[in-house]
């Protein structure tokens, strides 16, 4: 096999070999080289201590914020390297960076403190691969397994976890045996780890072409995070609609859904509320009655404490909020959903009712996936058509409600949300002479208004 270099990285490699230091790409790189996939940062491990590594780059620009940890941090024309001497680490206690290292002088002893065998593959200048962990027979059988005791692994670094979690959504891999029992064993070491750093792994994963599969799988150490999605995995919906329970609908809702962050956890979070309105009715049918607004607030206060920003979790509660509302294919009703919506999350919402139908009997909810469609057409038609869904579209302004007479303040968006609300409704049509007609009517009946 033969592997392109970027330029930059080759020349590192070059400069710390030809002054007689072993220099390796390692992590990441190589992997995704391994993969066939295009790498995205290259690090490059080197038998040079960090003074060593500065003196061969003498003259070159570079950032030191990582000496402490061995890393400088070389700037190339193409980009920035890590250089990192080879190390082990101490203790972690801010589950990432370890609080002290120890420089070493062997390449083995550097892979061996990295997390997975996959992740743990040196490649020399010449293409030559040092793994001493089979992490390339694991990459080709597409596997997850931990460099050394997994128990110990994981106890030492509780992202390193989620990290197996991620890589199995997002590349499709299985994870190995001892790998899988270790991760639901120690999953109490979540608790020691940042909810910014959950988060952004749990964000790559949930997007992961395997996020199903690993919500299947693992829903325990997902509740060790969440603990109010504990209810939703034991929940059994005994209901004509539904022949999943709440969980597997869950799941199957979100790998119908796009691998959008906010759809999937639109999805993930859309029945979260159903195990609090659940009642059972004399012919033993669950009904869930006020669940979405109850799952909005529940998806509040869980996006909160994971530390999602304001603009994802505003989204993901009013996705959650709606998506039960019934919608019909005609242009009144389209025309209020954009308005309260505008038509980027009105889309979205359409996507994530298509989602959860698809959770449910798909041969029973294929005709309202018939209907979303003809919702998502009359929508487009209407946007086409440029019909007034909201303020900025309407054919008059405050300057034509104040010319007929209305005193500047309040009153003036008053009349215009009176004149808005006849067009949405269709009574009339958003034609200036007839609105001005309108607002002078208006005018007339309330003249402070
Ligand atoms: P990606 O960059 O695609 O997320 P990566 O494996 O390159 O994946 P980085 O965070 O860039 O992830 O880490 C680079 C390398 O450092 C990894 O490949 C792995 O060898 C090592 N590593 C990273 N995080 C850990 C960890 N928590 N425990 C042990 N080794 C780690
Ligand atoms: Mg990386």
């Amino acid at each position: 096999m033969t592997f392109e270099i970027p330029g930059g990285a080759a020349h590192i490699l070059r400069v710390l070999t030809d002054a007689g230091y072993e220099a390796y790409l390692v992590g990441g790189c190589v992997r995704d080289m391994l993969r066939g996939v295009p790498a995205h940062d290259w690090d490059v491990c080197t038998a040079a201590r960090p003074e060593e590594t500065e003196a061969c780059f003498a003259g070159q620009r570079m950032i030191e914020t990582g000496l402490k940890h061995g890393t400088v941090t070389i700037l190339e024309e193409d980009g920035a390297y890590e250089v990192t001497t080879y190390r082990t680490d101490g203790r972690y206690s801010d589950g990432r960076r370890p609080d002290c290292v120890r420089f070493v002088s062997r390449l083995e002893e550097d892979l061996s403190r990295r997390d997975f065998t996959m992740n743990a593959i040196a490649l020399s200048r010449d293409g030559t691969l040092r793994d001493p962990f089979g992490g390339e027979a694991d990459i080709r059988a597409g596997r997850i397994r931990c460099v050394g005791d997994p128990d110990r692994r994981f106890q030492e670094d509780g992202l390193r976890l989620m990290r197996a979690l991620r890589f199995s959504a997002v590349f499709g891999y299985a994870i190995e045996s001892k790998t899988a029992q270790a991760i639901h064993q120690n999953r109490a070491m979540l608790d020691c780890v940042a909810a910014e750093r959950v988060n952004a792994e749990l964000s790559r994963l949930l997007t992961g072409p395997g996020a199903g599969e690993v919500l299947r799988e693992y829903p325990d150490v997902f509740c060790r995070f969440w603990p109010q999605l504990g209810p939703l995995v034991t929940l059994e919906q005994n209901n004509p609609w539904h022949c999943w329970g709440g969980w597997e609908h869950t799941i199957r809702a979100l790998e119908a859904a796009p691998d959008d962050l906010v759809l999937r956890l639109a999805m993930l979070l859309h029945d979260i509320g159903k195990p609090a309105c659940k009642t059972t009715d004399e012919a033993g049918v669950d009904h869930f009655y006020g669940h979405p607004a109850v799952s909005a607030e529940l998806a509040d206060e869980m996006l909160r404490a994971l530390k999602f920003d304001n603009a994802v979790r505003k989204q993901v509660t009013v996705l959650v909020k709606y998506h039960d509302v019934p919608l019909e294919p005609r242009s009144r009703v389209v025309r209020r959903w954009l308005n309260r919506l505008g038509p980027e999350m009105f889309f979205q919402l359409l996507e994530v009712k298509r989602a959860d139908s698809m959770g449910q009997d798909l041969a029973q909810t294929a005709e309202r996936r018939r209907r979303l469609e003809e919702v998502r057409a009359k929508t487009e038609e209407v946007l086409a058509q440029k019909q007034c869904f909201s303020l900025r579209d309407l054919a008059v302004d405050g300057r034509d409600v104040l010319a007929a007479g209305i005193p500047p303040g309040p009153a003036v968006g008053r009349v215009l949300n009176a004149v808005l609300e006849q067009v949405l409704n269709g009574g009339i049509p958003n034609e200036r002479p007839v609105l001005l007609t309108l607002v002078a009517e208006l005018a007339e009946a309330a003249p402070g208004a």
